[in-house]
């Protein structure tokens, strides 16, 4: 999978809303975070070139020859043909069947250190909106605080050096997955480490 790129952050949709992709409502805007992109190749599910190719994970056991495109990810049909998911069900506890099911199997994942999993908030899962580095973080305070307890939580009892670790956030070996609630839009976020 590799290490990420630079740190980008998506608002909304807009850059996939322009490009005419389907709408994934838990991933709004995966051209921003990098995950699909602008390709000539054609898709190992639907053999069409649509000018578009996913490029995160995707776990199946089957041999698939090529990338797949957004709209094969959009109805299922590449998640059913290679029996495969997009993102592990890590995290995904609280929510129901039906929502589980389309971000695993119908929204496109993202590359990260670490296997990438998705954050919930009032029992849905939340929208992710791409790698923050502290400096974006510092623009999205709520996701800031939130992660700033949930390291707490995992024994950081320095605050020196948490704060030392937080403001390193995306220059080197450690970065942060920026998510919003689709339910009541609170931001959250969690520590991507190599
Ligand atoms: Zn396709
Ligand atoms: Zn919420």
């Amino acid at each position: 999978m590799g290490s990420p790129g630079p740190a980008r952050e998506a608002a909304g949709a807009g850059a996939t809303a322009d490009a005419g992709l389907p709408f994934f409502r838990y991933h709004p805007d995966p051209v921003a975070t990098g995950s699909v992109r602008a390709s000539t190749r054609t898709c190992a599910c639907c053999e069409r070139a649509r000018g578009w190719v996913y490029t995160a994970t995707f776990y199946t056991a089957q041999e698939i020859d090529g990338p797949l495109c957004p709209w094969c990810i959009a109805d299922g049909s590449a998640a059913a043909r290679f029996t495969g998911e997009f993102t592990d069900s890590y995290g995904l506890d609280g929510v129901s069947r039906a929502v589980l099911h389309e971000v695993t199997r119908r929204t496109p994942g993202f590359s990260a250190w670490q296997d990438p999993h998705w954050l919930t908030h009032c029992e849905d899962a939340a929208a992710f909106l791409g790698e923050a580095g502290y400096r974006e973080l510092a623009r999205h305070p709520e996701a800031l605080a939130e992660l700033r307890s949930t390291l707490r939580l995992d024994g950081w009892h320095d605050e020196n050096q948490l704060e030392h670790f937080l403001t390193r956030l995306g220059q080197g070996s450690a970065t942060a997955m920026l998510f919003r609630c689709t339910v009541c839009a609170t931001e959250l976020a969690y520590v991507d480490a190599s």
